[in-house]
């Protein structure tokens, strides 16, 4: 396999501008396949801009995109064929209401006519199983905790077949006790060789999980390397200062 088809990702000169507020001020960043990069900086930093520019979910201002090999900055790409590929998770778990648990799972790969009912049903039990709620397929989303609820946002990302998962602090709207179950989900995934970008606060999670820890400050990223790199011995003083605050 050549060096650009192991690319999940290629950012390049990424710049994003909500008016006169330059949010992403020119990010570069490539995750290859199987690695998982876990992203941390203090809050308004840009994690979240920056993985909703992944999808499109927001629009570059300027810079280059590629996703799977697709260039999402072109115009003339097929947004919804790239958007199969990528799962994103997201701190505050949108499952369908009226739906159970099976059915939120299976809703993406029925609709998008990628599975029949049958073998969706199916594959969402699995997944189900995957996540540890196997037991609660028929359940609704209101009886469950938000670690449960989070756990099936996950499995109904994973019906899909994402070659990609983008975590935006998937534990930090969880009551403590619940961050752990989740968190067990994503390393056996990572485990398992997904893709994954995680924005996250769980710095015990970064140290054990990620293959690299990047930091972001003010629009940039000011320092990445392997969890060593960054957590013992971080270059930079604004990685310095904002590991004092949080370990
Ligand atoms: P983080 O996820 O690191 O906390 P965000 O990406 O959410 O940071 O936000 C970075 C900056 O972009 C913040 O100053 C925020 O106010 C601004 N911002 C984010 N989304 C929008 C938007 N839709 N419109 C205007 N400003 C936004
Ligand atoms: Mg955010």
């Amino acid at each position: 396999m050549s060096t650009a088809e192991n690319n999940r990702v290629v950012v390049t000169d990424l710049v994003k501008s909500y008016g006169s507020n330059e949010v992403l001020k020119g990010l570069n960043l490539t995750v290859k396949n199987n690695e998982v990069v876990c992203m941390i900086g203090p809050s308004g930093s840009g994690k979240s801009t920056f993985l909703r520019c992944l999808n499109k979910l927001e629009d570059p201002t300027s810079g280059k995109v590629v996703v799977d090999g697709y260039d999402i900055s072109d115009s003339k790409t097929d947004m919804n064929k790239v958007r199969e590929g990528i799962g994103m998770v997201f701190q505050h778990f949108n499952l369908f209401p009226n739906l159970t648990v099976l059915e939120n799972v299976m809703l993406a790969p029925v609709e998008l006519k990628k599975a029949t009912k049958e073998a969706a049903a199916k594959e969402a039990q699995s997944l189900l199983a995957e996540v540890g709620l196997a037991e609660k397929a028929d359940a609704y989303p209101t009886s469950l905790s938000g670690g449960q609820e989070q756990r099936v946002a996950i499995a109904r990302a994973l019906a899909m077949h994402p070659d990609i998962m983008l975590f935006d602090e998937p534990t930090s709207a969880l009551d403590p006790e619940m961050v752990g179950d989740v968190l067990d989900v994503m390393k056996k995934l990572a485990e398992q060789g997904m893709t994954m970008i995680v924005v996250t606060h769980e710095m015990g999670f970064a140290k054990e999980v990620a293959d690299r820890v990047v930091f972001m400050a003010d629009g940039h990223i000011m320092e990445e390397g392997d969890p060593q790199q960054i957590f013992d011995h971080p270059q930079n003083p604004r990685t310095q200062d904002f590991l004092r605050k949080v370990l």
